[in-house]
């Protein structure tokens, strides 16, 4: 399976981090050996000294797909859940100045934990999910996805004329504003709807 990640997808969080709003999805991926299941920890990589959490809604793809159309899209999807693109923000800043990928800021092990999946059903409307981050019991991040700029049919539609999408795979469809350090000892919590979903302690 692969993980296909979307950037820069709230508005707020782009202007936090200096970057331009992108006319079309802004798409990099994880590999599998980056998921963390069933609320284990997460070590802290030696090779940075600013990993940052991002809380993302993630989706799960139900079925091989290749250029799906948008208003096929939700046939491509039946369960939600939450999960945190975990980054290193100092190697990213240093390849974005070069102009190089990010993979090696993103896709380390560890850099996706995945809380437990809901069915699509549970919820009433797509286009309006809440959702929080706390750290040791804070709130650091809130969303609605009624904020993101890319939907997730807009997303499927785009990431599938590029990538055939398989049963399995995972779309993180970006985090709101309020991204920030974490530190060995934290722990982190996701939430949908107010119902915990994920938890990860910094190892
Ligand atoms: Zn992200």
């Amino acid at each position: 399976m692969k993980i296909v990640a979307i950037g820069r997808n709230y508005a707020e969080h782009a202007k936090e981090m200096n970057s331009p709003i992108p006319d079309e999805p802004v798409i990099f991926m994880k590999p599998d050996s980056a998921i963390i299941i069933n609320n284990n920890p997460f070590y802290y990589p030696e090779f940075s000294k600013n990993i940052h959490h991002e809380v993302e809604i993630v989706y799960k793809i139900s079925q091989t797909g290749k250029n799906i159309a948008k208003q096929f899209a939700y046939k491509y999807y039946e369960e939600i859940g939450i999960g945190i693109d975990f980054t290193a923000r100092d190697i990213q800043n240093k390849c974005k100045t070069d102009g190089l990928p990010w993979e090696k800021a993103k896709g380390f092990d560890g850099s996706a934990p995945i809380g437990k999946f809901q069915s699509k059903s549970n919820f009433e409307n797509l286009r309006n999910i809440n959702f929080h981050l706390d750290i040791n019991g804070k709130t650091v991040q809130q969303g609605n996805t009624g904020l993101m700029l890319h939907s997730i049919d807009d997303i499927i539609a785009h990431v599938s004329s590029y990538f055939t999408l398989k049963k399995g795979d995972l779309i993180f469809t970006g985090t709101p504003v309020g991204v920030g350090a974490v530190k060995i000892g934290d722990v982190l919590t996701a939430f949908i709807e107010g119902k915990e979903l994920l938890k990860v302690e910094v190892k």
